[in-house]
């Protein structure tokens, strides 16, 4: 009979924020996968867990995944931990829950902290519809290209940032997104310095830059999405139309799709059913 696969989450600061549940299952299990096995000793010697333990990182996931699903073939179960929060978010664990599916074994979450939840609840930005974008890419121009991207997005942007890229990452979105636009940096969350503040991307910037927010730890950084416009089909045509006299068809569609935020093959078709309908 197979075993189980357990995804437990773990603190990511604060000790004390271990579930019972979670102590329980590492405590029961026949093995914990670790990303990093010293790392996650202090954890388990605090609440005398002796379970053995075992790497699993980026490095060796190809290898050690095969083997892990063996050994829960094989009648053993398996937790699998990372250094802070829930495995899989930003930490190694997507090939291994992959193949346990592939294998028919049972995938038992076990939930806990993350720093995206963690910070959204207290970020004083709107929690109802977010998306998460992880950590920007680590060359400016990328940067910027992914940041102009998400200019229009109206749900609220999490990020997660190192923190020798927390200043030049704000001063671009400052860039992009405009000065007014609200911020909140959750630094530290649940640890000795944690610091939340919330303000415009303009004063976020100058207590980033005066160290009142100081760049050390680790950031989770809450962007405020942009304001939606809503425009008429009828203003969209007008628009269109209007650049339709000096461009082809398909560049005014594109400006106009610009403009107004609307999708490019949206704009075709609302000028398509306009010429249907004058015909
Ligand atoms: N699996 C983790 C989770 O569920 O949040 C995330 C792992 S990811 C490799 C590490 C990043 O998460 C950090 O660089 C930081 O952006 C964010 N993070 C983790 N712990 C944090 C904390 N206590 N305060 C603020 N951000 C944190």
């Amino acid at each position: 009979m197979s075993g189980q696969l357990y995804i437990v989450a773990t603190p990511i600061g604060n000790l004390g924020d271990i579930s019972e549940r979670a102590i329980e299952i590492l405590k029961q299990v026949d093995l914990i996968a670790a990303e990093d096995t010293r790392h996650s000793n202090t954890l388990l010697q605090r609440f005398g867990i002796n379970t053995k333990i075992r790497a699993y990182h980026e490095h060796n996931e190809e290898k050690v995944t095969q083997q892990l699903i063996q050994q829960i073939q094989a009648g053993e179960s398996i937790a699998l931990i990372s250094d802070a929060g829930t495995p899989l978010i930003n930490d190694p664990g997507y090939k291994l829950v992959v193949a346990a599916h592939d294998n028919n074994i049972q995938v038992v979450p076990i939930p806990g902290p993350s720093a995206i939840i963690t910070a959204l609840s207290a970020s004083g930005l709107p929690t109802n519809k977010f998306i998460y974008e992880g950590y920007l890419p680590a060359k400016s121009e990328a940067r910027k290209t992914r940041l102009n991207e998400l200019r229009n997005e109206s749900r609220t942007l999490v990020f997660y940032e190192a923190p020798h890229r927390i200043v030049e990452s704000v001063k671009i979105m400052q860039e992009i997104f405009g000065e007014e636009r609200r911020v909140t940096i959750a630094r530290e969350l649940t640890k000795q310095f944690e610091q939340i503040v919330r303000d415009k991307l303009s004063v976020i910037n100058e207590k980033l830059e005066s160290e009142e927010i100081k760049h050390k730890g680790e950031f989770v950084v809450i962007v405020e999405g942009a304001q939606e416009v809503s425009i008429s089909d009828e203003e969209v045509l007008r628009i269109n139309q209007i650049l339709a006299e000096k461009l082809s068809p398909k560049d005014a569609a594109k400006l106009t799709a610009k403009i107004t935020g609307k999708k490019k093959n949206e704009v075709y078709q609302l000028a398509l059913n306009s010429e249907d309908n004058n015909n």
